[in-house]
């Protein structure tokens, strides 16, 4: 299979539709971050198969959680994962990146300028100390990959959630372990909206998605 068929076919089993125009986005956001991790470390994985299944597909496996149109923010974003690809699936969002290294908010930048996105913007800063540009309880969505344990991701999200809003975690092959053991100190401040246990199309990569709203 080509690797733009990895793309679209393993969206299509994540039940989310990516078009050929979506696919040219993914393929320079693809090569835009091959050429910036020669300079900078923003990813360990080299391959264009496996940045397709881990970081693209991961990050829109939860797209079908999310409503178009809506206001996100992805904390510890990082290359832009999972908010870039989010916002290139369901192009109405509208998307703050949040990090705290400055160099990876640089890459975000220049490549929501390559792509020519709008309503999306990459801020510098810690979660911890609100910048003035990301303001609290404002965000239908917050999302999270692979930044700390369950309770101090929530921690650094509840801030920001609005009051109907949706905190999501994604989470790799341990993920049922540490919701287990992060459950108790949990169920009385948010209550359980979704929950997967799947694996990445095109792969035997376990991940788990956490939906939450605070009670
Ligand atoms: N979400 C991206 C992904 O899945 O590829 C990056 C994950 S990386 C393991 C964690 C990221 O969170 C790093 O880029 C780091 O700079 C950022 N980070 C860690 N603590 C943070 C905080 N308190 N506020 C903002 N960003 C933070």
């Amino acid at each position: 299979m080509s690797l733009r068929g990895y793309l679209i076919e393993g969206a299509k089993e994540l039940g989310v539709g990516v078009s050929e125009k979506d696919a040219d986005l993914f393929f320079e956001y693809l090569e835009n971050l091959k050429t910036w991790n020669d300079k900078i470390n923003l990813t360990s994985i080299k391959n264009d198969r496996d940045i397709i299944i881990s970081h693209f597909l991961d990050s829109i496996s939860v797209a079908p959680l999310i409503e178009d149109g809506k206001r996100v923010l992805d904390i510890g974003s990082g290359a832009g994962f999972p908010g870039i690809p989010l916002k290139i699936v369901r192009p109405g969002l509208e998307v703050t990146l949040l990090d705290s290294v400055n160099k990876k908010v640089s890459f975000m930048n220049d490549t929501i300028r390559k792509l020519g996105l709008k309503r999306i913007k990459a801020v510098w800063g810690r979660a911890e100390e609100p910048p003035n540009d990301v303001p609290l309880r404002h965000f239908d969505y917050i999302v999270n990959r692979a930044v700390g344990s369950i309770s101090d991701t929530l921690k650094l999200s509840s801030p920001y959630v609005s009051e109907d809003g949706t905190i999501i975690l994604m989470r790799g092959k341990r993920g049922s372990e540490e919701w287990n053991t992060a459950i108790e100190a949990v169920e009385n401040k948010f209550e359980l909206v979704d929950f997967k246990d799947f694996t990445l199309p095109l792969s035997d990569l376990k991940r788990i998605i956490i939906a939450l709203r605070p009670l």
